[in-house]
């Protein structure tokens, strides 16, 4: 900064600290790993029209043993991707759900499909492949119940490598999403190039839908450009009625949001996926189809 020596001391200041910062959570982080401190919370993907349970997501949770802390994945995974220790987070995750899935499949509540969110980085790594076939072959059964999700807004240049994965992903049974759809520079060329399952689109635009008339024209737009792709869409972040009355407007049949639940705990999740089967039993077990 021009003129301004002490705001120079002021800013290395500033990154030291973070940076000393992340270090710590890093460590905390591998020793978190390692000791199996983590949970995870489960958020229900419902259908509009009858309120079927077609998916869960596995939310990650962490109380920093250290600290006691709970510290939300805003932060953590933000520190993971810089550090590098993401890959090891999201393959640890992506074992834990298998097994839970598993578990869920050989009592006949699994939903159709559990969502895992997993950072970009992740699925650039050279081993990423081998380690999810790894897994597969312990849980044989899951295939079919997956979808790895990731997040558009931090999606990285190399289309042609994300191409290869997503359809070796696909080989294996294994859906994927595109997740806060909307936040990125290259949505719909990215719909082109890349087969998707499921594009979740992003919460501020369904915040929008109250206030906004060109958040729902764009809604509106994406749904029909993804149902000639091919492409099921799920809405995200639903909060109110009117929010899910202009999302059934703009056509967009599948609903996450508090409005209908929070994420919940493992235990309320099996009781919610039980009830439905007790009541509904082909709404429970019927696919999701996509293409
Ligand atoms: P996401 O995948 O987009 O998940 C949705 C986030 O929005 C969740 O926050 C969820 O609790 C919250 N949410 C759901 N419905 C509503 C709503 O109606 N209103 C509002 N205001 N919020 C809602 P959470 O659990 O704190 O997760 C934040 C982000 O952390 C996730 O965003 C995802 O990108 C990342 N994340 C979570 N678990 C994992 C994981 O296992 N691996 C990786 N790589 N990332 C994860
Ligand atoms: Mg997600
Ligand atoms: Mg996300
Ligand atoms: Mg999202």
């Amino acid at each position: 900064r021009p003129g301004g020596g002490g705001g120079y001391a002021f800013f290395t200041k500033e990154l030291a600290e973070r940076d000393l910062q992340e270090r710590i959570m890093t460590l905390d982080l591998s020793r978190a790993l390692a000791g199996n401190d983590f949970e995870f919370a489960f958020q229900p993907i419902f259908r509009r029209a009858d309120r079927a349970v077609v998916a869960i997501e596995a939310l990650l949770r962490w109380t920093n043993r250290r600290t006691g802390e709970m510290v939300p994945p805003a932060r953590f995974i933000a520190a993971a991707e810089r550090s590098g220790i993401i890959s090891r987070i999201d393959h640890w995750v992506f074992a834990r759900v298998a097994a839970y899935v598993s578990g869920l499949v050989t009592r006949g509540i699994a939903p159709p499909l559990t969502m895992i969110n997993m950072s970009p980085l992740t699925l650039e790594e050279a081993g990423f492949i081998a380690g999810i076939d790894q897994i597969l072959r312990k849980f044989p059964d899951i295939g079919g119940h997956l979808c790895i999700e990731i997040t558009e807004g931090v999606m990285v240049d190399d289309r042609v490598r994300l191409r290869e994965t997503f359809r070796k992903l696909g080989d294996r049974g294994i859906r994927t999403a595109i997740d806060d759809f909307g936040t990125g520079q290259t949505s719909v060329a990215l719909l082109r190039d890349i087969p998707v399952g499921f594009i979740k689109i992003d919460r501020s635009y369904v915040a929008g839908l109250e206030t906004d008339p060109q958040a729902m024209a764009i809604v509106a737009t994406i749904v029909r450009l993804s149902r000639d792709l091919g492409i099921r869409v799920i809405g995200e972040g639903v909060e109110t009625q009117e929010q899910l009355s202009a999302l059934e407007t703009a056509g967009c049949d599948l609903i996450q949001g508090y409005l209908w639940s929070r994420p919940i705990a493992a235990a309320e999740v099996e009781a919610l996926l039980e009830r439905a089967d007790a009541t509904d039993p082909p709404t429970a077990t019927h696919p999701v189809s996509d293409r």
